[in-house]
C-alpha cells in the first residue's frame, strides 16, 4: 500500500481562495500519485462566509482526496490546527496556511526530506517582503523574545506552522496533555530529527490577513507561556531595582545636603518595603512556575529509540 500524506489547511472566511487552494494542492498531489496517496484535510474554523459550502463542493468533486472538518465555532488558528492533527490519518502530516502563502509546490521537497530520515521538516520564511512594516516588526520581536526564552529548545527563526511531521513526531505532539497548545512551540519541544527548507513567503492569494499587530499579542503571549516559565522567574530582577534604590538613597542620606536628607530617608524606607514585596512576589512566582510546569504535564524527556540488551529482551519475551 502507498504511504498516505495528510495535508491540513485551516480556513477562516476564505471563500475567495478555497477553490484555488484545492486546485494547487490537488495538482501537487497528482504529480506524486504514483508513490503516495493524499488526504487534504480542510478545516472550517467557524467561517461566517461561504467557506464551508466551497469546501463541500470540493469534497464532492474530489471525494478520494478531500476530507473536511467543520468546527462548531471560530476557535482560532491553533484550535483549527489541533482539530486537524487529531483527525489526520497520514504516515506524514503537513500543516500549512490555506491562503497559498505557504506554497503547496514545496510539499514534494518536504516529503523527500522525510523519506531521507527527517521526522520534522520546517518551512522557514527567508523573505517576508509581502508583510507590512508593523507585521514584520511584530514578528521580529516575537521571534527574538521566544529565542531568548527557548533555553535548550531549538527554535527555528521565522518558522510558523508550515511543517511536515512524521507519524512518530505527530503522535508525540498529540500525547502532550496541555490544552493551551501552540503548534510552533510544541513541535520543537518534541524534538526529533529536524530538517529545513527555505522559501519566500508569497502574497496572500486573496482575502485579508486575520492577524494584525493587536491580534498577534495574545498569540505571542500563549507562545511565551507555552515555551518557558522564565518570565515568572525574571520577577526576581525587580529586587535588584529595590537594592539599587536603597543604596542610592543611603548615599543621599550620608552625602546630600540637609534639605534632601528627609526625602532620601523616605526613599530608603520605600526601597526596603518594595524589597520585601519583591521577595514575596518572587517566592510566589517560583511556586506558580512549578504549578505551571506540573499542570502542563509534559514528560521530562521523550525517548526516540530504545534498544534493550539481550538479557532484558529475553525477559520481555518470556
Ligand atoms: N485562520 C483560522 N482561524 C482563524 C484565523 C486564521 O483558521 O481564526 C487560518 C486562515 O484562514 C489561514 C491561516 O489561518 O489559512 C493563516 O491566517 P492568516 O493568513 O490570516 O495569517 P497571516 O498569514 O497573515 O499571519
Ligand atoms: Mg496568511
Amino acid at each position: 500500500m502507498k504511504k498516505l500524506i495528510s495535508i491540513i489547511a485551516p480556513m477562516y472566511n476564505e471563500e475567495t481562495l478555497a477553490h484555488e487552494y484545492c486546485r494547487e494542492t490537488l495538482a501537487m498531489a497528482d504529480s506524486l500519485k504514483d508513490n503516495y496517496d493524499f488526504e487534504i484535510l480542510l478545516i472550517n474554523d467557524g467561517s461566517k462566509d461561504n467557506t464551508y459550502a466551497v469546501m463541500m463542493e470540493e469534497q464532492k468533486a474530489h471525494p478520494k482526496e478531500i476530507s473536511t472538518i467543520c468546527l462548531s465555532r471560530n476557535f482560532g488558528l491553533e484550535g483549527a490546527v489541533n482539530a486537524g492533527i487529531r483527525k489526520a490519518a497520514g504516515d506524514a502530516v503537513v500543516v500549512m496556511d490555506a491562503d497559498l502563502q505557504d506554497p503547496p509546490a514545496l510539499i514534494p521537497e518536504m516529503i523527500k526530506k522525510w523519506e531521507a530520515g527527517a521526522d520534522v521538516v520546517i518551512g522557514s520564511r527567508v523573505k517576508r517582503s509581502n508583510d507590512n512594516f508593523f507585521k514584520k516588526f511584530g514578528a521580529n520581536c516575537y521571534y527574538k523574545v521566544l529565542d531568548g526564552l527557548s533555553g535548550r529548545l531549538k527554535l527555528e527563526k521565522n518558522a510558523a506552522n508550515f511543517r511536515l511531521l512524521s507519524r512518530k513526531a505527530l503522535d508525540q505532539v498529540l500525547e502532550l496533555p496541555e490544552v493551551n497548545s501552540v503548534f510552533r512551540v510544541v513541535v520543537p519541544f518534541v524534538g526529533m530529527r529536524t530538517d529545513l527548507i527555505e522559501y519566500d513567503r508569497d502574497k496572500r492569494f486573496a482575502g485579508k490577513t486575520k492577524y494584525n499587530l493587536k491580534s498577534m499579542i495574545p498569540y505571542a503571549l500563549d507562545s511565551i507561556t507555552g515555551i518557558s516559565v522564565e518570565p515568572l522567574r525574571k520577577i526576581a530582577y525587580f529586587l535588584l531595582v529595590a537594592v539599587i534604590s536603597f543604596f542610592a538613597s543611603l548615599a543621599g542620606v550620608i552625602f546630600a545636603s540637609n534639605a534632601w536628607k528627609p526625602a532620601c530617608l523616605v526613599l530608603m524606607a520605600v526601597s526596603v518595603l518594595f524589597g520585601f514585596v519583591f521577595i514575596g512576589m518572587s517566592v510566589i512566582a517560583e511556586y506558580v512556575a512549578q504549578i505551571m510546569t506540573e499542570v502542563k504535564g509534559r514528560p521530562i524527556s521523550i525517548i526516540y529509540d530504545y534498544t534493550p540488551c539481550e538479557n532484558v529482551k529475553g525477559r520481555q519475551e518470556a
